[in-house]
């Protein structure tokens, strides 16, 4: 079950959570606004009410995981969004960096590979406030050559490499942030496609996604 009322005590634990991710070297404010918006609660099971203000990873269904709002920060920060930007998510997972996207202004096409994940958030009624997400049932690793290219694209699990078709979806100029490694721990790159065939590659901080998985799961 899940709770959808947001009290001044909920709002209180926000403002919190934003003054710690500051304490951690988060600077955008825009993002910063973001996470003080939405209700992070709401996206959790109501048995974490009281700890969905922590700044810590929790579970989801289907084995997978709601990011830590750290990291979630971290990734919104490193990926420069502008109001408008396309942008594909692969690993929607609770919708909770989808909405931080959406926040941001920025059209958000966003992939989950697990059928019962995408299936809730079709049920989730807070998330009809972002008539600028669009919802996919698919395999990340494909991309979306229907609506590609793309500002901007975010994994948000862990890549056991670069994959080839999202990069090529990437618009010249646009970027990806993406956590890369094949171990417990990846490494945070943004890539950015400077021309048709030259891409650049920038390496930011370790951090432990839940793996990245090929195909699709009923
Ligand atoms: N962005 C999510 C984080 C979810 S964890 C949030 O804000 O809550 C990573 C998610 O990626 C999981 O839901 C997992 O099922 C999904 N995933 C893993 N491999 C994928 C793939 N190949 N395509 C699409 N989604 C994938």
């Amino acid at each position: 079950m899940r709770k959808f009322e947001d009290s001044y005590r909920h709002k209180g634990l926000r403002k919190k959570l934003v003054e710690v991710l500051r304490q951690k070297g988060i600077t955008d404010e825009r993002v910063l606004e973001a996470i003080t918006n939405i209700p992070r609660h709401f996206f959790l099971d109501s048995a974490f009410d009281e700890v969905a203000y922590e700044d810590r990873a929790f579970p989801i269904a289907q084995q997978q995981t709601i990011s830590q709002p750290y990291t979630v920060a971290y990734q919104s920060q490193l990926l420069l969004v502008k109001p408008y930007e396309k942008i594909l998510e692969v690993g929607t997972g609770s919708a909770y960096q989808a909405s931080v996207l959406a926040e941001l202004g920025a059209q958000v096409y966003t992939i989950e590979r697990q059928k019962k994940l995408f299936d809730n958030n079709k049920q989730f009624s807070f998330l009809k406030k972002y008539s600028n997400i669009k919802f996919f049932y698919g395999d990340g690793y494909e991309g979306l050559p229907t609506y590609a290219p793309f500002d901007k694209v975010l994994v948000t699990a862990a890549a056991p490499f670069i994959p080839e078709k999202l990069r090529g979806q990437l618009k010249i100029g646009g970027q990806m942030v993406i956590p890369v490694g094949e171990g417990k721990v990846q490494r945070m790159l943004r890539i950015t496609r400077k021309t048709a065939d030259k891409f650049e590659e920038e390496e930011f901080e370790n951090f432990s996604f839940v793996p990245m998985l090929g195909g699709k799961n009923n």
